[in-house]
């Protein structure tokens, strides 16, 4: 079920982006996260299948139970919600790139670890940019935040992360996704050992706009495999 519906979605989704990228006219690559939260083991097959590599999940549980359907090496895993500080341990095993750190005691707790069990870290910090409460990251002097975080041992940072609000304003998501994009090129100017790689920034309903305000990753459940159970 969810190859045919790939079969279907999979390439629109990459014709919009293609279009999105022409539109913002920087030449800049899109990587595709695809992000099988809510669906079976069975959608990550499906997209490894159809070639995409980069998988998306929100908890750490859930990335677990993917991981021993599938296999660690299946996939690049990327883990994007919040993580608490007292699953690090058996996170990081887990997923390849980390996109919501959103504390410096998270940061702290994760360099801690890395160096314990001798890894390197790639993530991505995490900027709150809709202002909502809802939703983490930094929001004030984040560019002084990562610069601390980018100090920390075994830490690579390779860009940032944002979730716009679920509008479809939009002016407002322009704002959020400009807003960081500032805040990454700030970085990338004033940040060191800051790599400025992924300006993760687009999900399903806003991934247009976002590439065309300088979005690098984009983020796609729904548009790709469907609504989610809940
Ligand atoms: C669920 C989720 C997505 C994907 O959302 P869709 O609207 O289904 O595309 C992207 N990023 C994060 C952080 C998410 O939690």
């Amino acid at each position: 079920m969810y190859a045919e519906r790939l079969r279907e979605t999979l390439p629109a989704v990459r014709e919009r982006i293609a279009r999105a990228r022409e539109r913002a006219g920087s030449g800049r690559e899109v990587a595709l996260v695809a992000v099988t939260k809510g669906h079976p083991a069975e959608a990550v097959c499906a997209a490894i299948d159809a070639g995409l590599h980069e998988i998306g999940e929100n908890r750490v549980h859930e990335l677990e139970s993917k991981i021993s359907a599938l296999g660690r090496a299946a996939a690049r895993w990327h883990l994007i919600g919040h993580l608490q500080r007292n699953k690090v341990r058996r996170a990081l095993p887990l997923f390849d790139v980390l996109q919501s750190v959103d504390s410096l005691r998270l940061a702290r707790e994760l360099s801690k670890e890395a160096v314990r069990s001798a890894r390197r870290v790639s993530m991505l910090v995490q900027i709150n940019t809709s202002g909502e409460a809802s939703k983490g990251g930094f929001e004030d002097r984040a560019v002084d935040a990562v610069a601390r975080i980018a100090e920390l041992e075994a830490l690579g940072v390779a860009g940032l992360m944002t979730m716009a609000p679920l509008t479809g304003d939009e002016a407002t998501l322009r704002g959020c996704f400009a807003a960081a994009r500032r805040i990454f090129e700030q970085c990338a100017a004033r940040v060191d050992g800051f790599e400025p790689k992924y300006l993760s920034m687009g999900m399903s309903n806003d991934f247009e706009i976002a590439i065309e305000e300088g979005s690098t990753m984009v983020r796609l459940g729904t548009v790709l495999f469907g609504e989610r159970e809940r």
